[in-house]
């Protein structure tokens, strides 16, 4: 006998090949290799030897014929569930990367998320539009991609950071509901897990307040949830901007599991470190007293990394005898560190981790930790799903460097109703309409209730620092839309790209692009960004510099 696996978009089959009765079929077919594309006729026949793994393993084809289609180079690479390819070979042969089953899963689960939103989003009234691509400046606070103009040479358009400038027109418009599955564009510097062109399920609707939105899109994705995974999402509990900063160091925090933040009161004692600190965190590792010295030795080694940047790392085991034992020994009594475990809620046989100095730095250094902790305890599960929304995000963020305020969100975001007048007396106080939707420590969504007032949108633009003619210049079409009727609207935006990748149990986005690029923004299969021909460059009126 002699047996091909034959394999397309559905699955595989075994077609077999009996020597006995058919001695030039087999022959033939015992030339074939790899990845060889086949017409086959036979008969389908039970199996006596099954495959319990695979959806056709009970049967098989015994061929009566086969047409060699098309022969194939041996691949540079097994296309199998597991491959011994790395990243940049598979980016290069990316077409023979999703024949693997990991990445065509991926494509078919992002294929059924877009239409299950789209099926969502259509019973709840909203439309589809299309806009452009070609654009001018969107405030979304990265870097455009730029692209010449032929036809108006020296001018230039944007490619969209997002459609945002347009969804409020289409509210302007009357739409009242629209959404949009759209490739938006930012140049930036690609951390990990970033793309520069990337998915949006972008979204705007009108005559709506905040708990609207909130409703209409915890509704999308508990849709979403239950079609693709039949999974149950309760309401999503919501917690404030400086409730998740309190509780977890970060403005998406991971709540599949608890280990919030504490802040102990450690008593006076002249220990400096503590006490000269404008910060002092700690967390309660469940059950870990029993951890070893090279344990805490490797924990503190890991919160002093540049990427954690803490200063070093306090530890008080209460064990499981109701002893204490701790890194801070000679500067507190044992009663001393007990009283103070005790006043954090740890148990004995808990492990209590502590931080201190700057506020910042210390808050995220303790995120981090608390997260690292979360995976170590296997707290992180991939299958079990934590919704939250993340409110009143504060409207500006200050930078020292430029001593300017920054829209945190972007500039059409509007002030809460019960902020608006701090715009006059401390607009960094000022918080904002805003909000975010995190699944699992992942920021899948944002948005904010927009400003449709004229003379708000010229008194935000001014805080930002743009003067009358640069506002007038870059949005003068969105505030001169502002004066013929403008609907009040908010909306809100899914990274669709992250959405699939949660959904699919995957830590990175990639394989739920079908050509993503490399952490350099390259498609090394197209070998793109390259060069272009000089009469282009002429064409377009652009000289480069040597
Ligand atoms: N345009 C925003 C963004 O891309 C989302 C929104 O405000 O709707 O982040």
């Amino acid at each position: 006998m002699t047996f091909i696996d034959l394999r397309d978009r559905y699955g595989i089959v075994q077609l077999a090949f009996n020597m006995e009765t058919n001695e030039q079929l087999c022959e033939q077919v015992r030339r074939f290799g790899r990845e060889f594309v086949l017409q086959v006729n036979g008969e389908v026949a039970e199996r006596s030897n099954k495959n319990t793994k695979i959806p056709t393993g009970d049967i098989e084809i015994i061929a009566s014929s086969v047409t060699l289609l098309n022969g194939a180079k041996t691949p540079p690479f097994t296309i199998e569930e597991e491959t011994d390819g790395g990243d940049d070979l598979r980016m290069k042969y990316r077409y023979l990367d999703i024949r693997r089953n990991p990445v065509k899963n991926s494509l078919l689960l992002r294929h059924r998320m877009a239409l299950e939103t789209r099926n969502y989003l259509a019973s709840k009234e909203f439309i589809e539009v299309e806009t452009p691509v070609l654009i001018k400046s969107t405030p979304e606070g990265a870097r455009d991609f730029v692209v010449p103009s032929r036809m108006n040479k020296g001018e230039f358009y944007a490619l969209p950071q997002s459609p945002q400038t347009f969804k409020q027109l289409l509210m302007v418009a009357g739409m009242d509901r629209y959404y949009q599955i759209v490739k938006c564009f930012r140049d930036e510097d690609l951390r990990a897990d970033r793309q520069p062109e990337f998915t949006q399920i972008d979204c705007e609707m009108s005559f709506v307040t905040q708990e609207d939105i909130l409703q209409t899109f915890e509704g999308l994705v508990r849709y979403l949830f239950k079609a693709i995974k039949e999974v149950d999402i309760p309401a999503l509990p919501r917690i404030s901007y400086a409730e998740a900063m309190e509780n977890y160091g970060n403005d998406k925090p991971d709540i599949r599991f608890d280990m919030k933040f504490q802040y102990p009161c450690f008593p006076q004692v002249g220990f400096s470190v503590i006490e000269n600190a404008e910060t002092v965190v700690a967390i309660v590792a469940k059950a870990c007293s029993e951890y070893t010295r090279k344990q805490i030795d490797e924990l503190t080694e890991w919160v002093k990394r540049p990427q954690v940047g803490a200063g070093g790392l306090i530890y008080i085991k209460y064990n499981l005898d109701s002893t204490i034992k701790s890194s801070v020994d000679k500067f507190y009594t044992e009663q001393q560190l007990k009283e103070l475990v005790l006043s954090i809620g740890a148990d004995s046989g808990d492990l209590v981790l502590v931080l201190a100095g700057n506020r910042h730095k210390t808050l995220k250094a303790m995120s981090e930790l608390r997260l690292e902790m979360g995976s170590r305890l296997n707290l992180r599960n991939k299958d079990e799903f934590k919704a939250l929304w993340v409110l009143d995000f504060p409207l500006f963020e200050y930078n020292e460097e430029d001593q300017r305020l920054y829209a945190m969100h972007h500039p059409f975001t509007s002030p809460l109703p019960s902020d608006v007048a701090l715009l006059d007396t401390n607009p960094v106080e000022a918080r904002a309409n805003a909000y975010d939707m995190v699944i699992n420590g992942v920021e899948v969504g944002g948005g904010s209730i927009r400003i449709f007032d004229k003379h708000l949108q010229a008194k935000m633009f001014g805080l930002l620092g743009f003067s009358e003619d640069e506002a007038q210049s870059q949005f003068g079409f969105l505030m001169n839309a502002f004066e013929y009727g403008a609907p009040p609207h908010g909306g809100i935006a899914f990274g669709f790209d992250r959405l699939c990748s949660l959904f699919g149990g995957a830590d990175s986005i990639r394989d739920f692009i079908a050509f993503p690029k490399n952490n350099a923004g390259r498609d090394v299969m197209i070998d793109s960004p390259s060069p272009i021909h000089s009469d282009q460059l002429n064409e377009l009126g652009i000289t480069l510099k040597p």
